[in-house]
This record gives C-alpha cells, structure tokens and sequence, in this order.
C-alpha cells in the first residue's frame, strides 16, 4: 500500500486511485524516462561560434566602424589646414596658435591607424 497525492491508500500495481480516480504514475520510471530524454540531446554549438576570430586589420587610408574613408580624410585635411594657413595669414601666428594646436589634435586623430576589421 502506498499513499496517493490526494491522501487515499492504494494498493501497489493500482493503475487508477480509489478516491480520485486519478491514474497513478510510477515516479521512479518516470523519472527514469527523463533521464533517458535529457542523454538523448545531441545538440552542438554551430561551427561559426567555435571557429577562431580572424586577426584584427588595421589601416591608415580604408574606412572602418569608427573611421573614415580616404576622401573624408583628404577633404577634412585641405578644409581645416586650409583654414588655418588663412588664419594664420590674416592675423599671424600668435592669435593663431591655439587654432593650430587644434588643427594638429584634430590631424593626429584623423590620420592615425585605426582597426578597420
Ligand atoms: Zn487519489
């Protein structure tokens, strides 16, 4: 005799309870056909993700994520080196100094090799 979830007693080999008339499971089989279930899984991740990552390219003169392309780069240059020669001109170099310490921040960044891939 064994008791049934809704309390009931009922006889071993029962295949339905007395008072629920609910069918009784065996857990222990159950529990074994999970088990069964869960070792049959043959899922493997797909190649991309194993597969090494290529080594990163990094380039002076091509276009990447965070930089840009070679005509951008030359038409930033002639703009702002040209503002500045004009500036520079016009007033001289000593009103101009702080403008050419921008000019040369800003051709540092613009012209310095970045990871395109
Ligand atoms: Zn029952």
């Amino acid at each position: 005799m064994e008791t049934h979830s809704c309390g009931a007693r009922v006889p071993e080999n029962a295949q339905w309870c007395p008072l629920c008339l609910e069918s009784v499971v065996d857990t222990d089989a159950l529990l074994g056909e999970l088990h069964d279930t869960f070792q049959k899984t043959t899922w493997a991740p797909p190649e991309v993700l194993l597969a090494p990552s290529p080594p990163p390219v990094h380039s002076r003169w091509r276009a990447g994520p965070r930089s840009f392309g070679l005509r951008v780069k030359l038409a930033l240059t002639f703009m702002s080196v040209g503002v500045t020669a004009l500036a520079v001109k016009m007033f001289g170099f000593f009103f101009v100094a702080p403008l050419i310490i921008v000019t040369a921040l800003l051709m540092y960044s613009t012209w310095t090799r970045e990871r395109i891939r």
